[in-house]
């Protein structure tokens, strides 16, 4: 196997890696750092949690080591799909670059405009980026891409899902012909096939095995629940509560993912006022809640995490202990980014799932994805028990939004998946907001988009438990 030292990369970036902690390079990491040092283009095939953004963040400051950046001029490029991901990347990078003199600037929603130009007026080596954030500086003429030597598009799959592919066709033509491309996707769909057979020369193509099928760490169990309609999503709360309760302290955290927004705010405000310490994320909250959120997450200050699949895609959380699908995806695919939140770096990792009856279909097209039955678990909670339960409170969550609530729970998981990411309704906009902003249509520019800055807080959005949760912080603190 090859070690670290053997890789050509520079004695600054293998310095910061140790100190990370890190041992061995990732298959990713083994496959994609040669070619990616020698200014060839790379297509890599992995997903995240495979080490994939250390593959092409360490070439990127071996090569960027040399020579500086000119103001407005970024010598690269990082593409990524959410605020989430590419917050990710800016820290990965400032951990690998912490001993050379790189600069970098992170272009994302819910940060002022003004802030982000000051920093690229004076000039930055590496520019991680939303698209649609990239395009609105762009437009302003804040931004000139000519200089770009290395433009990277992480998580190629997702942005096809979220409507970016428009605008990475349009980035691609605005950076030299000349740059060298490193591009990565965790599946090949025909439009990312067609994208990297225009854009990439010649690139050295790296696969690694998918998550689900490697990781034998994850000990997996779905739980068959009965009945029917009304009865159901409060049964699955009631074994939701149950499921923790039985894994008792072997669960250290945990995310819970639902399909759809609405349910992720019912079921974070059902564990709390069951006693859990749960929050939600989700794409309708307030930017500034998210990141607190996943940071209080992250420092174990948290202990459930409850999300939508794309709040949560892509976020590197380690030692997560259990991810538990409240509901079954409407997307196989969706099963394997989503239990691959536990199961990270060699340690175990527990992914349990509650399936309704009428999930009956999803749950095979999973299985049949993965090539594995999923073992049964004992469901053991008797209808009556179901029944008797005092019901919470939380049975009619207050809304907030009077956006029709109803719409949002019929809404398809997929519509919610790729609205996950629409910011929510802006009650005044912001002076620094771009005209291009708002009168930009184009392909894949609606409700998808990374509109940039919101309103500070929560304005009218902020639902009654999780201002209730702020007020309890404030008296607590
Ligand atoms: P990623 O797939 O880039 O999201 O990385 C997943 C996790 O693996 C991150 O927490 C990285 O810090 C960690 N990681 C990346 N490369 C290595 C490595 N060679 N050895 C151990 N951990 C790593």
């Amino acid at each position: 196997m090859t070690k670290f030292s053997e890789l050509p990369l520079h004695t600054k970036v293998l310095k910061a890696i140790e100190e990370a902690g890190y041992t061995q390079p990732t298959p990713i990491q083994e496959g994609a750092i040669p070619p990616a040092c020698e200014g060839r283009d790379v297509l890599g095939i992995a997903q995240t949690g495979t080490g994939k953004t250390a593959s092409f963040t360490l070439p990127m400051i071996t090569a960027l080591n040399r020579g500086r950046a000119r103001a407005r001029m970024p010598r690269s490029l990082v593409l990524a799909p959410t605020r989430e991901l590419a917050a990710q990347v800016a820290e990965n990078f400032d951990q690998y670059a912490k001993y050379t003199k790189l600069t970098k600037a992170l272009l994302i929603g819910g940060v002022s405009f003004k802030e982000q130009d000051a920093l690229i007026d004076r000039g930055v080596d590496v520019l991680i980026a939303t698209p649609g954030r990239l395009l609105d500086h762009f437009e302003r003429g804040k931004l000139i891409l000519s200089d770009v030597k290395i433009m990277v598009v992480d998580e190629a799959d997702r942005m096809l899902d979220m409507g970016f592919i428009p605008d990475i066709e349009r980035i691609f033509g605005l950076t030299p012909f000349t740059r060298q491309t490193l591009f990565f996707s965790a599946t090949m769909a025909p439009e990312i096939e067609r994208i990297t057979n225009t854009f990439l020369s010649n690139p050295a193509r790296v696969e690694v095995a998918r998550q689900a099928t490697t990781s034998e760490m994850i000990t997996q169990t779905v739980y068959e629940i009965k009945g029917s309609g009304r009865d159901i999503p409060k049964k699955k709360r009631d074994f939701l509560r149950q499921l923790i309760d039985s894994e008792g302290e072997k669960v250290t955290n945990g995310i819970i993912f639902c399909n759809r927004k609405v349910d992720v705010d019912i079921v974070a405000k059902s564990l709390k006022k069951h006693g859990h310490d749960a929050e939600a994320i989700h794409g309708d909250l307030d930017q500034s809640y998210r990141t607190r959120t996943l940071e209080g997450f992250r420092d174990g200050n948290i202990r459930f995490l409850v999300a939508s699949d794309v709040a949560a895609r892509g976020l590197d959380i380690p030692n997560v202990s259990h991810v538990f699908n409240f509901d079954v995806p409407s997307h196989s695919e969706d099963y394997v980014h989503r239990i691959g939140r536990t199961g990270r770096a060699g340690r175990a990792g527990t992914a349990m799932m509650i399936s309704a009856p009428k999930d009956e279909k999803l749950l095979a097209g999973i299985e049949r994805l993965i090539e594995t039955t999923i073992p049964r678990g004992e469901t053991g909670l008797p209808e009556a028990k179901a029944k008797d339960d005092t019901k919470p409170k939380e049975e009619k969550p207050k809304r907030s939004r009077s956006k029709k609530p109803k719409a949002d729970a019929e809404k398809p998981a997929e519509a919610e998946a790729a609205a996950a990411e629409e910011p929510a309704p802006e009650k005044s906009k912001p002076a620094d907001k771009p005209k291009s902003e708002r009168s930009r249509g184009g392909r894949g520019r609606g409700r998808n988009e990374d509109r940039g800055p919101k309103t500070v807080g929560l304005g009218d959005h902020l639902p009654d438990f999780i201002a209730q949760s702020f007020e309890e912080r404030r008296e607590a603190g």
